[in-house]
């Protein structure tokens, strides 16, 4: 170590000094003398450290205690934290997936706040059980005999296939054997489950003889997964719902699906076509159906299971299902949005209203923002154009079915911030905001964007642009 450096390391104050400072008084009177050590110990060393690899060459008290401040206030501050989503994904599974009904809030406020229903049957003042709530509701929309909610759908998927087919076989074909979201596969999640993972057919085509020829007297259930994401073009077949159903039950086998973003409503209403809704599945005949609360539902992080009474209610009996059983905010949330389906209010749920927006109104809307930042934010010298856009559904679902959107860009006259630098100060703004990107250009996706959040998105650019 040379001498300047150790002279830097010298100058570096003592735990004392610095708990002694003025500055520190504020956080003083919130945490602990303790939790502060421990806080400016760590800053310390992170110091020290940058010191010894000479990458700090003095000690300046003044960003010293700055850091130290901005390192407290943010401890201090939530992490989790609201953002505003212009990316034009409308289920952005980074960004939370779905956003609640005004209805679903108020429910998990109403029976959060205080006490609830949640195992209470008020009619014979005893216990009662938390998923009458939701049971009746998912059977009148989906047309099930039968209904259960769990944690997620992987957990809605676990428990099918512990309860249904552990120690025995469940048949998948081989195009459907996909990961999803970086950690859901349906190989771990068979081998949890204690079932054995049979594979049929191959990446691209997989035929009814296949499915057929692997059934033996162990075969629990013939299991179809939708492949999310993932999609095989060319020259491929997967067998339809329909052919699986017949060649099951005529096998006295179940079949089982899971269809990841379970939609409830038919997807010709959402102006998209080519995936089956959770109707469509049971009308054909699957024995249980799986799906997500928070994709295209709309609703709640929630895994529902719809299906026939006697699978229902085994399920209802297998113990791993006290592990995965839903907190009562999330059934308060998923009960009223599911009303909001029963009413046929389903486009006041932001999901579905999102992605029934049209065109027009998208560049209509596009074109006001437009204005208001040309106005407003003239100083900074920006370009601005109308972009049409591709933007997604998300979740898993309609991968191949863009829905054409409209987005404002931005960019900076005299190119003095690069498009990808104006997305990082975006991002650390006080309300942070995530949007696109193309050509060089800011991208505002309109589609995600709420009417209500314009003021906090204008808030936000003046911040960003302010701190260039
Ligand atoms: C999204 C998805 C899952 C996982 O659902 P979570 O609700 O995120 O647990 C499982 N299967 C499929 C096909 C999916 O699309």
């Amino acid at each position: 170590m040379g001498y300047e450096t150790r002279k830097v390391l010298r100058d570096l104050p003592s735990m004392e000094k610095i708990l002694g400072d003025p500055r520190l008084q504020d956080f003083e009177k919130i945490l602990d003398r303790e939790r502060l050590k421990i806080i400016c110990r760590q800053m310390l060393d992170c110091w020290r450290a940058k010191i010894l690899e000479q990458e700090i060459s003095r000690y300046d008290e003044g960003q010293f205690f700055a850091e130290i401040g901005s390192a407290l206030q943010s401890r201090l501050s939530p992490s989790l934290r609201r953002v505003i989503n212009c990316t034009g994904v409308v289920v952005h599974t980074n960004l939370g997936r779905s956003s609640l009904a005004e209805e679903a809030l108020r429910a998990v406020q109403e029976c959060s706040r205080g006490y609830s229903t949640l195992e209470y049957n008020l009619e014979r003042g005893s216990r009662g059980q938390r998923n009458t709530h939701i049971e009746w509701l998912l059977c009148q929309i989906t047309g099930a005999e039968a209904a259960l909610v769990v944690n997620n759908n992987a957990s809605a998927v676990l428990l099918c296939l512990a309860a249904l087919a552990a120690g025995r076989e469940a048949v998948v074909s081989r195009g459907e054997l996909v990961e999803i979201g970086g950690s859901f596969r349906i190989p771990d999640i068979m081998k949890f489950a204690g079932a054995e993972l049979i594979e049929v057919g191959c990446t691209n085509r997989t035929h009814l003889r296949d499915y057929a020829e692997a059934i033996t007297d162990q075969t629990a259930m013939l299991l179809k997964v939708h492949p999310s994401n993932f999609r095989i073009t060319g020259f491929h077949c997967q067998v339809p719902r329909e052919d699986l159903v017949e060649l099951a039950h005529s096998r006295g086998l179940l079949l089982m699906e899971d269809l990841g973003s379970g939609s409830l409503v038919d997807c010709q209403q959402l102006g998209l076509q080519g995936e089956a809704s959770v109707m469509d599945c049971l009308a054909a005949g699957v024995d249980v159906v799986t799906f997500s609360g928070d994709k295209l539902l709309g609703g709640p992080q929630i895994g529902g299971i719809v299906g026939s009474r006697a699978i229902v209610d085994k399920l209802r009996r297998y113990p791993l299902l006290r592990a995965l059983r839903c907190d009562k905010m999330t059934l308060a949330a998923m009960e009223a949005t599911l009303r909001l389906y029963l009413k046929g209010q389903w486009k006041q749920i932001p999901t579905l209203a999102r992605i029934c927006l049209s065109g027009q109104e998208l560049h209509d809307r596009a074109k006001a923002l437009q204005d208001r930042i040309d106005s407003d934010l003239s100083r900074f010298g920006l370009i601005t154009g109308l972009v049409p856009v591709e933007d997604a559904v998300g979740g898993g679902a309609y991968p191949e079915e863009p829905l054409m959107g409209w987005a404002v860009s931005i960019r900076l006259a005299d190119g003095s911030l690069s498009a990808g630098a104006l997305q990082e100060r975006l991002r650390k703004t006080r309300i942070p905001v995530i949007a696109g990107a193309q050509d060089n250009a800011l991208l505002i996706h309109l589609r995600t964007l709420d009417y209500n959040e314009t003021d906090e998105l204008m808030a936000s650019l003046l911040e960003a642009l302010e701190a260039h």
